[in-house]
């Protein structure tokens, strides 16, 4: 069984952004530059936010934390939104979710398309929808893609089947294995438990992105099965696990991503090279 590491990935993708970084800095005459946008002081975001700053200074570029309180009126937001997208010394925005009520549908429609690295406006979902590759996908989307293409799991073709809907994860994930070619099925949890054990039974791809610790377990799944684990979810006296029961899957798949370990790496490197490829777009290089 292959466990699929995110570091690996991660490591690849900081030599590629490597190989140009200088050309770009040079261009931009500053680094890069990431503006993260926090409302609130939700914990798994903080802890998010906090990886996000590490890596993107890790890569070489620059990042900066706005906070906003989580009584904030809207206003305050929208004002935020437009002056980080207005500024030129910002190339990449992330706004992190979930955010107060009403909240992301402005941040949908204010957010410059240009530089919102996580797929948030209408615009980086239609071209995520529509297939083209200029397009900002979620990054935990794009990052599933990049986990199993860096392992070499053929996609055209295949059986995948995914768990969770959301608008950041199951819905462009969808889509973007659909352009890849797969047979996709959405599960959600409208969906009967005999469909989903059926549909899990038969997949070739598992993508779990629901937020249940011991969602899947062995006797869902092929042998031949390769498993995504989007899943995040604390454990009772510290640490984190996925959605998939890791220990009793471990040996019964043919590969599985942990948590932590996985996928999360994967993330923060996709955002980062979704950060230079807006920088380097400006430069017009
Ligand atoms: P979310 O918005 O809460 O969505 C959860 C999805 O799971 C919903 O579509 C829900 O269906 C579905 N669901 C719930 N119970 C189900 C069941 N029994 N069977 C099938 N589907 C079921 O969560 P999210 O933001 O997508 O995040 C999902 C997980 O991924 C969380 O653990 C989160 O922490 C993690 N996450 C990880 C990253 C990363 O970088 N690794 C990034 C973002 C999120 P309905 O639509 O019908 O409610």
């Amino acid at each position: 069984m292959v466990e699929m590491r995110g570091k690996a990935v991660s490591d690849g993708i900081k030599a590629r952004i490597g190989e140009r970084l200088e050309e770009v800095k040079a261009a931009l005459g500053r680094k890069p530059k990431l503006t993260i946008i926090r409302v609130g002081d939700n914990e798994a975001d903080g802890a998010y936010a906090r990886s996000a700053l590490k890596k993107v200074t890790d890569f070489g570029m620059e990042a900066e934390l706005c906070s906003l309180p989580g009584d904030s009126r809207i206003s305050e937001f929208e004002k935020l939104l437009k002056a980080k997208s207005d500024d030129k010394n910002v190339d990449g925005i992330l706004v992190l979710r979930p955010l107060p009520e009403g909240f992301e549908e402005r941040a949908k429609l204010l957010l410059d398309p240009e530089k919102d690295l996580d797929g948030m406006t209408y615009i980086n979902q239609a071209r995520v929808f529509c297939g083209e590759s200029e397009g900002f996908a979620p990054c935990t989307a794009a990052a599933v893609i990049r986990l199993l293409e860096h392992y070499g799991v053929e996609l055209e073709g295949k059986h995948a089947v995914i768990a969770g809907r959301s608008n950041v994860v199951g819905k462009p994930l969808s889509m973007l294995l659909l352009e890849k070619n797969a047979t996709v099925i959405l599960c959600h949890s409208k969906t009967p438990e005999e469909i989903l054990d059926r549909e899990l039974s038969e997949a070739d791809i598992i993508c779990l992105a629901v937020g249940k610790a011991g969602f899947l377990s062995s006797q869902r799944v092929k042998e031949s099965a390769v498993i995504v684990d989007a899943g995040i979810n604390s454990l009772e006296g510290g640490g984190l696990t996925g959605d998939a029961d890791y220990e009793a899957l471990k040996g019964r798949c043919a590969m599985i991503s942990p948590v932590p370990g996985g996928l999360g790496a994967v993330t923060t490197a996709v955002l980062c090279e979704s950060l230079f490829e807006a920088a380097r777009r400006r430069t017009g290089l």
